[in-house]
């Protein structure tokens, strides 16, 4: 099976969120066909360990993908299918890539291949699994950001579900029905967020708010409405500070705060942005910084983020080991309907 046979079969495999055992199994067979040591940890995370010594450097993408059925297909030499671009792309690129080093005999440190589930879920099961396991010296996430991209940092989040139930108020009445309260809670969310944006130019620096799910009805006696509002939050905003003060502004309504995670950026100095910025020169690109690609649904094609101290606050210090592994032919893959 050659790169893009592998990568179109690991497309082929529909894995839902919280449903991605076929393809994490799809995995450890293929590493284990390879001979690297591979299995499926307790959360449903695909391992592949490659090498025996030296630093321990963590190559993770996400094996989850969001609904909507894509029918996979090469045209053009291009690869269509859901995940392709969003992450399979990039964790087939790292497990191609990771066996290639260690073949050539170069690779001077340990490589652990986490193929992590639900990370397009609220859980991050996988990701929070790992988190506990292993303490690498680096950490290169596996994202859709081009491969002559460097992402070297990522908003925070914060998810709020909304939910008021009321007595049933009449339309000539003095109560304000239940969707409005709703209505009223996004605008109040809304201008908390321009007030704090003010002044600030660069969305980076933004705090960006996002209606997501609404929901209403009743039974003739109580309303209820339901609703979900996302916010993507720049370096500096606490999450929790944020929910404390967004819940002053909720009436009588109950909230419950999901997903809290601060923003992160890695320096442009550290020893790993250095090895990607060489290894993309080498390949004949101009490398380009992002600093605020979202992690979902981004145009382009697989590439690498780095790294993600959500997962492990370590410091960034060691040789640039990561060059090596970069150094793959890019497969083009498309994961939208559109392109
Ligand atoms: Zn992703």
């Amino acid at each position: 099976m050659n790169d893009e046979q592998f990568l179109e079969a690991f497309v082929r495999i529909p894995s839902l969120s919280g449903q991605e055992a076929a393809a994490a199994a799809f995995l450890v067979a293929h590493m284990q066909g390879l001979g690297v040591r591979a299995f499926v940890d307790a959360a449903g995370n695909a391992i592949g360990e490659v090498g025996t010594s030296g630093p321990l450097v963590a190559l993770l993408g996400h094996i989850d993908t969001v609904p909507g059925d894509i029918a996979v297909r090469v045209a053009d030499g291009r690869l269509y299918g859901r995940g392709a671009v969003d992450a399979k792309g990039p964790f087939a690129t790292f497990i191609r890539a990771a066996l290639r080093a260690h073949e050539s005999g170069r690779l001077g440190c340990r490589l652990l291949l986490i193929g992590a589930v639900e990370e397009e879920a609220a859980s991050s099961k996988g990701a929070h699994f790992v988190k506990e396991r292993y303490t690498p010296d680096f950490c290169i996430i596996g994202e859709p950001s081009g491969w002559e991209r460097i992402t070297l940092g990522y908003k925070g989040r914060l998810l709020i579900r909304y939910r008021l139930e009321q007595p049933s108020a009449h339309s000539a009445g003095e109560l304000r029905a239940a969707p409005e309260q709703l209505v009223a809670f996004w605008r109040a969310v809304e201008a908390h967020c321009q007030a704090f944006n003010q002044g600030r130019e660069r969305v980076f620096a933004q705090i960006s708010p996002s209606l997501r799910q609404v929901a209403s009805g009743g039974d003739g006696l109580h309303d209820w409405v339901e609703g979900t509002i996302g916010l993507r939050l720049p370096e500096g905003v606490e999450p929790a500070a944020l929910a404390e003060e967004l819940s002053a502004l909720a009436g009588g309504a109950a909230l419950r705060f999901e997903s809290m995670c601060p923003a992160f950026r890695s320096p442009r100095s550290s020893a790993l942005a250095s090895a990607f910025v060489r290894a993309i020169r080498h390949n004949g690109a101009t490398w380009l910084l992002a600093q605020n690609r979202h992690r979902r649904h981004e145009r382009g094609r697989p590439g690498l983020g780095l790294p993600d101290r959500r997962l492990w606050p370590r410091r960034l210090s060691a040789r640039p080991y990561a060059e090596r592994a970069h150094r793959t032919r890019r497969i083009p893959a498309c994961d939208r309907r559109t392109q």
